[in-house]
This record gives structure tokens, sequence and C-alpha cells, in this order.
């Protein structure tokens, strides 16, 4: 046979001759224009396969003659039916091409090497890694609340949610229930998600330290976006024959060839990273439990704060459709650790206007420094798209036809909802009360840092120093290296206080820290964004989680976590001061329920990018017009076009408009259909410079 097989991009098969038969998943090099190309043999019986690289324009495919196969990529076993699949899923699901899909999850180096150095790099002899140099690894002695929930991974199929409260021993149920697959069978292989670079180091270590002395030094491997290009083809390859058992790594990781995949980690599964922000918009987390069912392989979700939709899917099977999908495992005891701390609430409206720090925070805060304790001081400063408020009565800019705030456009001084577009100019004064000061919420911690300084500046610490305060944030670990610098800091007891954005409450195990301070959380509380209080609620536990995780630090008093609020009595931090995420979890669950939010409805959004609003609002609103009589048919609403919340970047301007459905499978069809619409109507508005659909968007 000549001319099989085809390899496409999204407008169409690109077909190559070759006068061998590969197999579909074989590596190839082909030709296309004046370039070669990494293509991958795509299933021929398939409408959509890969392409060689993204965004091919559809009109450079039709003129292509048939051209040969140029070389095959040889050493390299074909990728797997299972895996090719997952990719297929996932650009159709998330509104991509395969190609762009399949050749972005594959090392940047089998397509920038050429066939000599491919040559060279196979003739290479694996360096003979010296053994791993440990004793015997310790492995404590499970809880029953971890042997419960092991018993339960091994006897079900999952997928299976594990709340664990921080300090539960999460880990050492993922560390034993890979013990177990690892031995069970002698190729399995273990893929274990985590949501940020800087996360891996430390679980990196604890299952090397687990597993090294049994399987060897190469039995684990890390993908991430930190190794280097030959890094990452080494780890790759160690994956994809089946060499490496475990692989470790960020969201990237979900599409790692593992031919022998058994057992599939999400940990933190709750956390927004998991979310690719650019190009196929996809969920690491959402396709983990894909392949999970695709592979037979059991998927452990983690959280102590799961994603609403994680805990909705977990909620008995009889309660409302989509329970019951997953099995939750609850491990509520904290291990070997201190009591959660005491949550202290200070009501902001009692306080002088516009104070940053309560004295009686403040107060606290001495008094832990002089005994040699840390603080943490939390900002939360995520960029909210900001809502009016009133200072006097509490007014704030809601939506008269949504469960929604709407948000302040600053460029042209309107409130708009980014539910359902209903848009007014800003009043003069509060309507509610005529009071002329009104401003966005949660503002005013800027320049937090100095004004610390000032307000502590006679605190010595025990050994008479004064005190010391350090910043971590984007901004101050911008550098290569400087947040681990940092962190080494705040661990060797160098710093006192430490203000930081969401960065310091993940994850890190500061030992001395006895007091975590929130200031400014009520931005999130009435937000334009339903998930702001979900992500509020995460954060802040996450950050109690920090404060007395060395039981030895809490002779003197208790360790506590401040809250500085003018809504002291929301649900949300009576919630919080139980420590009781259930509560939470149901209440947030039911608010959705009533207004049709996800989990009980599915959302996409489509972006548009051009030199002026009015021609990516008009590229929206037309696609909208042309998708219109198949929307109805199929109860998908579709809602006017309005200027995302961060309206101008680098002169470009940004629209977005909303689609909705509570049928995902009505939404999926839909957005296929519509698609070709959209391309089609590109070349009609030629201001537009770009434009993308997000299915499952994170934020409105
Ligand atoms: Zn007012
Ligand atoms: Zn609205």
């Amino acid at each position: 046979m000549v001319h099989t097989p085809a390899h496409s991009g999204i407008g169409g098969a690109l077909t190559y001759e070759s006068d061998a038969v590969h197999v579909p998943g074989t590596l190839v090099r082909v030709p296309l224009g004046k370039r070669e190309l990494l293509g991958i043999v795509w299933d021929a019986t398939d409408a959509g396969q890969v392409a060689p690289p993204e965004n091919t324009p559809p009109d450079e495919q039709a003129t292509l003659q048939l051209r040969p196969i140029s070389s095959v990529l040889e050493g390299i076993a074909p990728l797997n039916a299972h895996w090719r699949q997952l990719v297929q899923f996932a650009a159709s699901y998330y509104q991509r091409s395969a190609g762009e899909v399949a050749l972005a999850a594959l090392p940047s180096q089998l397509r920038d090497l050429t066939p000599e150095q491919w040559d060279r790099r196979l003739k290479r002899k694996p360096k003979a890694t010296s053994p791993y140099e440990s004793t015997a690894p310790h492995i404590p002695t499970a809880t029953d609340e971890q042997a419960q929930a092991l018993a339960d991974i091994a006897a079900n199929t999952g997928p299976f949610l594990l709340y664990g409260n921080t300090g539960s021993g999460k880990t050492e149920v993922y560390l034993r229930a890979a013990q177990s697959v690892l031995e069970q069978d002698a190729t399995a292989q273990i893929l274990v998600m985590v949501p940020e670079i800087n996360l891996t180091p430390q679980l990196e270590e604890r299952f090397r330290a687990r597993f090294c002395p049994q399987w060897g030094t190469d039995c684990l491997v890390a993908m991430h976006s930190s190794l280097t290009p030959a890094q990452r083809l080494k780890n790759w390859l160690a994956a994809h024959s089946g060499e490496a058992r475990i692989v470790l790594g960020t969201r990237m990781a979900v599409f790692a060839s593992m031919p022998h995949l058994q057992l599939i980690v999400v940990d933190e599964e709750h956390d927004p990273s998991y979310k690719q922000q650019e190009g196929a918009r996809y969920s690491a987390r959402d396709l983990a439990v894909y392949r999970g069912q695709l592979e037979g392989a059991k998927v452990i979700l983690g959280s102590a704060t799961p994603s609403l939709e994680s805990w909705h899917h977990s909620r008995p099977a009889t309660d409302t459709q989509s329970a019951g999908r997953y099995k939750r495992l609850a491990m509520p005891s904290r291990v070997g650790q201190g009591a959660l701390p005491l949550v202290r609430r200070v009501d902001m409206n009692r306080q002088p206007y516009k104070t940053v720090f309560s004295n009686h925070l403040l107060d606290a805060m001495r008094e832990r420094v002089t005994r040699g304790e840390q603080i943490l001081v939390l900002l939360n400063r995520r960029g909210y798209a900001p809502v009016l408020s009133c200072h006097d009565c509490g007014w704030k800019s809601e939506c008269p036809h949504c469960s929604a705030y709407r948000v302040f456009h600053k460029l042209d001084r309107t409130l708009r909802c980014h539910h359902c577009g209903f848009t007014q100019p800003v009043p003069r004064a509060c309507p509610s009360c005529g009071n002329l000061d009104i401003s966005p919420l949660g503002r005013g911690t800027e320049q937090l840092e100095e004004h610390l300084a000032e307000l502590l500046a006679d605190v010595r610490r025990p050994d008479g120093e004064p005190i010391r305060i350090a910043r971590i944030d984007a901004d101050s670990t911008r550098l290569k290296g400087e947040l681990e610098r940092q962190l080494a800091e705040v661990h060797a007891g160098a710093v006192d206080v430490l203000v930081g954005t969401q960065m310091i409450a993940k994850g890190h195990d500061f030992r001395r820290v006895t007091l975590v301070a929130a200031l400014n959380p009520d931005g999130a509380l009435f937000s334009s964004d339903f998930r702001a209080p979900e992500r509020l609620f995460s954060l802040l536990m996450q950050a109690a989680g920090r404060a007395g995780r060395d039981a030895s630090m809490q002779t003197t008093s208790p360790c506590e976590m401040w809250v500085q609020s003018f809504h002291p009595l929301h649900p949300l931090f009576e919630a919080l001061k139980q420590h009781d995420y259930p509560a939470f979890a149901e209440q947030q669950l039911k608010e959705r329920e009533q207004a049709t939010l996800p989990p009980f409805s599915f959302q996409a959004l489509v972006r548009a990018e051009a030199r002026s609003q009015e021609a990516a609002q008009g590229f929206l609103n037309a696609a909208r017009d042309v998708g219109a009589a198949l929307a109805d048919e199929l109860l998908v609403d579709l809602y006017p076009a309005v200027p995302m919340t961060i309206q101008r970047v680098a002169n470009i301007e940004r629209a977005q408009m909303l689609i909705e459905c509570t049928s995902r499978k009505a939404l999926q069809h839909f957005l296929a259909h519509w698609q070709g619409d959209l391309h089609g109507l590109r070349s009609a508005h030629k201001q537009v410079i770009r434009w993308a659909v997000d299915v499952d968007p994170l934020a409105i």
C-alpha cells in the first residue's frame, strides 16, 4: 500500500505517501511547505486526525500535494491507542485540533532534533545510575482512617475523592496505594499530579525515599515545565518505554505516554492551576478522570477543600443527578500535629475608617514575635473583578436579573453583569442611601508591607534584634530561585512576619508559624465570579493549616487565624470558624442549584480580541446570531457579548460571551457544530485578531 495513512489538522486530513505501512501512533517527520515537521500517524478511519503543527490554515492544507513521509523516528514505540484516544477526546471536548493537543504533549526535542542528532541520541549508552543512597524507608503506621481509605480504594473501582483535612496524612494514602499497585504488577505505572512546580520537590522527595530503595533511582521521573528540553525528553522516554514506574508532574503530565498506567493521583484537586489558561484550555483534573476510565486505572482526587464539582459528584447517588459518580473517602483527623487554629474574627465596622490592621491584631502579633514565633499575613489580591460598594449602607452593585454582582468597568464607567450582559452607567451616588462615597470592594492594601514595618518598628525578637518582615508574591519572586531562597529564610527563622498572596498558603511547611492573619477577604464574598467564595474558603483553610503544624510550638498559647472583615457573620466565616468544609459546601451548592450555576449547568466562554471593543463584540454578537437557531433547539443559552474584566491589554480590546446549558452533551453538540460557523465568520470580521473557546471556564 502506498499513501497510507492520513494526518490532519482542524480543517481536514493531511495525507502523505509512504512505501511502508506505518501503524497508527508512529512518529514521523513530514514536509509541510518548506518546513519539515514532526507528525504522528493517526487512525485513518477517524474524521479528525492529527496534524503537524498548530493552526495550519485550512487553505494551506487544501493546496498540499501528496508528498512522501520524510522519515520515521526510529527506536520509539508507537503511541498507543489509549493515548491517541485521550488526545482525540481532549481536542474535541476543548474545541481545538488534535494535532495541536498531541504535539504540545510531546517533548520539544522530538521535534527539534535532526535525524542525525536523533541517531546519536539513540546510540548514547544510558549512564549507569548510582544506587539510591538511603537506609530502609521509615514507614509510619497507618491510622484507622488511612487504613479504611486504602481498603475502600482496594475494593472499589473509583474514581475516589479523598477528602482529608490538612495534616490528615493524604500523602501517606497515596504512597501506600502506589506501593500496592507496584507490588501487584511488575509493569504497573503510576501518575502523580501536583498543581504547582513549587510543590513537586517536597512530594518527589517523599516518593523517592519510599520507592527508590526497592525499585531503584530510575523508578521515578518528574515532568514539568522547568526541566531542560534534554531532561524532558529523557523523562518522557522513560515513561513511554515503561521503565519509569512513577511519573510525578504538573498538569502537562496528564498527557504523559504511560503504556501500563494503573493509578492516577491528583493532589489538591481543587486547585485552579490544573486548568490550562492558553491554547487548548483543558482541565488536567477532568482529563485524569477521563483517562482513568479509558485505561481502567484507578483515580484518586485528593483535597482538604475539594472543588464543589467534585464534592457534588461524590454526594450519595440518591441526591441529585450526576451525584454518586465518585466515591468519597473521608479523613477528618489531623495526624501527629497540633489542633487546628482558633479562628478569630475582627468586625471592621467597629474600627476607625480605613483601618488596615486592627489594634487587637497588632497586639497579638507583637506578643508572638517577642516570643520568637512566626506570623503569616495573607493578602487576597487575586485579581477579583471590582464590585462597587457603599461604605455607609452596604449597598453593592448587584445585577437585578442574576444572582451575580455587576463589574465596575473603569474605562467607560459602567457597571456590567458578566452573566447576562445588563449594563448601566455608574451611579453618581449610592442608589440606596445617597452617599457619594462608593468605591470598589477590598482595596487599599498596596503599601501594606511598609505600613506594617512602621507599626511594628518597636518590636524586638527574643535575641534583641529588630523585627524582620518579608514579602513573597509574584513580584518578589520573579527571578529564578528567588522563591526557594526566600522560603529557606522563613524556614531558618530569619523572618518573623511573612506577608504574601496565596503563594504562601500552599503546601509549605513553616514549623514556627502560630498566627495567620487574613486582611481583606471581603472582595471574594461579593464577586461577579460565582467561584470566588469557593476559592476564598479553600485559601483560608489552607492558610489556617500553615499554623500549628508543630505541636511543640503550642506550649504558650493556641495557634490562631485572624480574619478582618466587614461581614464577620457571613456563613463562609461561620463555616471557617468551625473548620467545617461540608457545611460550607452544602450552603454553596444550594445557592448554585437555585441559580442553575455549575455543577448544575455547564458553561463555555468565547473570547475575542480586536483593535476596538466594537469589533470584538461585533464578531461575538454575529456568532450569536448565527448560532441562535441551533441553540434554541438544544436549549442552549447564548448571552450578549460584554467587555472582559481587564478590557484592554497592550491596546488590544477584549470581549467575551457566555454560553450556558443544563446538559453537557447538548452544549458539546452545539459547540461542535458552531465551531465551523465561527471559523467562517472570521473572514467577514477582519478586525478580529484572535478568538478562542474556553469550555468549563474557571472565571467569568
Ligand atoms: Zn449607601
Ligand atoms: Zn445579570
